[in-house]
């Protein structure tokens, strides 16, 4: 079954969009690796340039984000990704060079990523990168914009939901397995906060593409998600 897609040559560019903490990334991840293709998180992206923000004083605890000092150094943040640089082996985002893989899913990063990422001149440099790395197709990205803005042309597109109650008793166990001490009110606050940025901002809003398939996860296993966008997949490239 992985290996269906290797009886077609069509490449096609996935988008997977949706709200935060819905299983997104770990579901992209996962469905790049049975078809093949390469995983890129725009999310990682966001919160890589907001690390650095908060690393330069451009925003932070009492102090409101610095917009202005932040474009003016959009020219030396540098962001990529290196495959399997980690014990784990899966890829680690970097920002200039240092691998900051851990520490951009902090919940601190989380606090003030969506203010960062309605800068437009944020926007315009990274979807750019991602644009150049879906040249050539092959690609599974998820984010918020990738069906509408980054890759509206994406054969095949997605868009993932679930309660926020639901996506938030995820994150807090991922935040607890990391060792964060973290409250469920908190992180339900931090998501719902995040939720409602990242669909009323003025520079392309969290929305559904017109033509992409829903995916509520609420209720499914992961396989069960697996098996849903494996058959949609095969459906869209003609593997039969
Ligand atoms: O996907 P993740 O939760 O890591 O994204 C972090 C934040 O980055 C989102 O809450 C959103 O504000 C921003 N983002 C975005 N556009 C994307 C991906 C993420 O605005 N394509």
């Amino acid at each position: 079954m992985e290996n269906k897609n290797r009886q077609t040559d069509k490449k096609i560019i996935i988008a997977i969009d949706g709200y935060s903490s819905s299983g997104k990334s770990t579901m992209a991840r996962e469905l790049a690796r049975r078809v093949g293709y390469v995983y890129v998180d725009s999310g990682a992206m966001y919160r890589a340039v907001t690390l650095y923000a908060l690393r330069h004083g451009f925003v932070g605890r009492d102090k409101p984000l610095n917009r202005e000092a932040l474009v003016a150094a959009l020219p030396d943040i540098h962001v990529s990704f290196a495959a399997g640089c980690g014990a784990d082996g899966v890829q680690h985002t970097l920002l200039n060079g240092e691998d900051v893989e851990n520490v951009i899913r902090d919940l601190e990063v989380s606090s003030y990523v969506s203010p960062v990422a309605e800068i437009a001149e944020v926007r315009r440099a990274l979807v750019r990168l991602q644009q150049e790395m879906g040249r050539d197709k092959g690609i599974v990205m998820d984010g918020r914009d990738i069906g509408t803005a980054v890759f509206p042309q994406a054969e095949m597109k997605v868009f993932v939901d679930a309660s926020a109650s639901e996506r938030a008793t995820r994150r807090l166990r991922e935040l607890e397995a990391k060792g964060e001490k973290v409250s469920y009110e908190e992180v339900l606050h931090n998501i719902e906060e995040r939720d409602r940025i990242d669909t009323t901002r003025e520079q392309s809003p969290l929305r559904k593409a017109d033509d992409a398939y829903v995916l509520d996860n609420s209720n499914l296993t992961r396989e069960e998600q697996m098996e849903w966008l494996i058959d949609l997949f095969d459906r869209l490239t003609g593997v039969s």
